[in-house]
C-alpha cells in the first residue's frame, strides 16, 4: 500500500483525577494520534509517552516533532506492504520506540481494515474478551484508597494494582492487607528504588504480592536479576523492557518473572508480539499494560492482550474510570466483570471523537506527497 497522507495530532486529555505515582503527578494525559490515509483506506493509531520525559526519555512533544519532522516524511508516499517493511523504513532513526510505534500502530489498524478482519486475528489471537484488572495510584488517604479497592472489588475485577512509593509503602501494603487479607494486589514503584532498599522488599515479602513491578532504575537488568535472587515475591519489569533484543538480555540474566509489555514502550505491536514469545519460550508470564491512552490507544492494547501468554489481567480500564469524555468513541466499557470485549468489526471498534479531537489537539500537522 502506498501512504498518501499522515495526519499527527497532540492532544492533551483532562483526567477525572490527578494521576499519582513514584514519579510525579499529572492532571492531563499528553498523547499523540497519528492518522494513516491509503486511496482507499485510513488507520488510526495512539502512542502515550506523557508530558515530560519522566516515565521514560521520550515525551509527547519529542514524540509529536519526530514523527512530524522524520518519520512521517520517512514513509509518506512510499509503497510498503507490510509491516515488517515499514520498520525497515524506520529503522535507520535509533531508539525513540514510543515515537515509531505511533506510526507502526495505525499501520497494523489500517492493514486489519483492508484485510476485513478484527485487529486480533492480523496479531494471531483468538479469545473474545480480555480480563482486565484495577489499578490505583497514591490517594489522599488510606482511607480513599481502601473504599476505591472495595468498589473495584464489588465490581468484579480479579486483581487491583498498587502504585508504591516512598511514604505510600509498608504502612499502605499493611492497610490494605489488613482489609483485604486474601485478594490479589501488585505493587507498581515505577523505577523510585535502588539496591540499598533491598531491605524494604525482603519486607514486602510478607504481603503475599502477585509481583512487584520495575522497583529499581528504569533502563537497569543486572540488578533486578541480583534483587530478585535476594527475594521471594517475582519481580515484573516494565519500563525496562524497550525492545526485543532487551528482552533476550533479561531472560539471559533472569532480571524478572513477569514482564508488562506496553504497546508504545516497545515501539509497537510487532516488538510487543516478539516480546511476548521470547517471554512464552523462557516461562515468562505477559500482561498488556497501559499509560492511560484513549480508547483508540486501549482498543489496540485490547486486541494484543488476546495472546496466550497474556496471563495477568491487563492494565485497560473502562473509559469512566480515568475520563469524564474519552477521546476516543464509542467508550470503552466493560462487558462482564472484569472483562472487556475484543474488536468484532475490522481493524478496531474506536476511533476519536471529531468533536472532542478539535477540543483536546494543541497541535496538529499534515504531511501529503
Ligand atoms: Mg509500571
Amino acid at each position: 500500500m502506498k501512504l498518501r497522507c499522515i495526519e499527527v495530532y497532540y492532544v492533551k486529555m483532562p483526567l477525572r483525577y490527578p494521576w499519582r505515582t513514584a514519579y510525579g503527578e499529572d492532571a492531563d494525559i499528553h498523547s499523540v494520534l497519528v492518522k494513516l490515509v491509503t486511496e482507499d483506506a485510513y488507520g488510526w493509531g495512539e502512542t502515550t509517552p506523557l508530558q515530560a520525559p519522566c516515565y521514560s526519555p521520550e515525551w509527547a512533544g519529542g514524540v509529536y516533532s519526530l514523527i512530524k519532522d522524520f518519520l512521517a516524511p520517512q514513509v509518506i508516499g512510499q509503497e510498503i506492504d507490510n509491516v515488517e517493511s515499514l520498520l525497515q523504513l524506520l529503522s535507520c532513526f535509533k531508539g525513540n520506540p514510543f515515537a515509531k510505534a505511533g506510526i507502526e500502530l495505525a499501520f497494523w489498524v489500517l492493514q486489519a481494515k483492508q484485510q476485513s478482519q478484527p485487529l486480533h486475528r492480523s496479531l494471531g489471537g483468538t479469545t473474545k474478551a480480555i480480563a482486565v484488572g484495577a489499578d490505583f495510584g497514591v490517594q489522599d488517604s488510606l482511607q480513599i484508597l481502601i473504599d476505591k479497592v472495595q468498589y473495584a472489588i464489588n465490581e468484579g475485577y480479579s486483581r487491583i494494582k498498587l502504585k508504591f512509593r516512598y511514604g505510600w509503602d509498608i504502612n499502605m501494603l499493611k492497610a490494605i492487607r489488613d482489609v483485604f487479607p486474601d485478594y490479589p494486589f501488585h505493587i507498581d514503584c515505577n523505577a523510585a528504588f535502588t539496591l540499598k532498599q533491598t531491605d524494604l522488599f525482603q519486607k514486602v515479602d510478607r504481603f503475599d504480592l502477585a509481583m512487584i513491578e520495575q522497583p529499581l532504575h528504569y533502563s537497569d537488568l543486572r540488578e533486578h536479576a541480583f534483587l530478585q535472587k535476594s527475594i521471594s515475591t517475582p519481580i515484573c519489569l516494565d519500563e525496562s523492557i524497550t525492545s526485543p533484543k532487551v528482552m533476550a538480555d533479561a531472560i539471559q540474566l533472569e532480571s524478572c518473572r513477569y514482564v508488562n509489555i506496553k504497546t508504545g514502550r516497545v515501539g509497537g505491536l510487532y516488538n510487543a508480539i516478539q516480546i511476548h514469545d521470547m517471554c512464552h519460550n523462557a516461562g515468562i508470564s505477559c500482561w498488556v499494560g497501559g499509560m492511560l491512552e484513549s480508547a483508540v490507544g486501549n482498543g489496540i492494547s485490547i486486541e494484543l492482550a488476546t495472546l496466550p501468554n497474556f496471563t495477568y489481567p491487563a492494565d485497560i480500564f473502562p473509559s469512566q474510570v480515568h475520563y469524564i469524555h474519552d477521546l476516543g468513541y464509542p467508550e470503552i466499557t466493560t462487558t462482564a466483570p472484569g472483562k472487556i470485549a475484543v474488536s468484532s468489526v475490522p481493524g478496531i471498534p474506536y476511533e476519536p471523537s471529531t468533536i472532542l479531537l478539535s477540543q483536546y489537539t494543541l497541535h496538529h500537522t499534515i504531511i501529503k506527497k
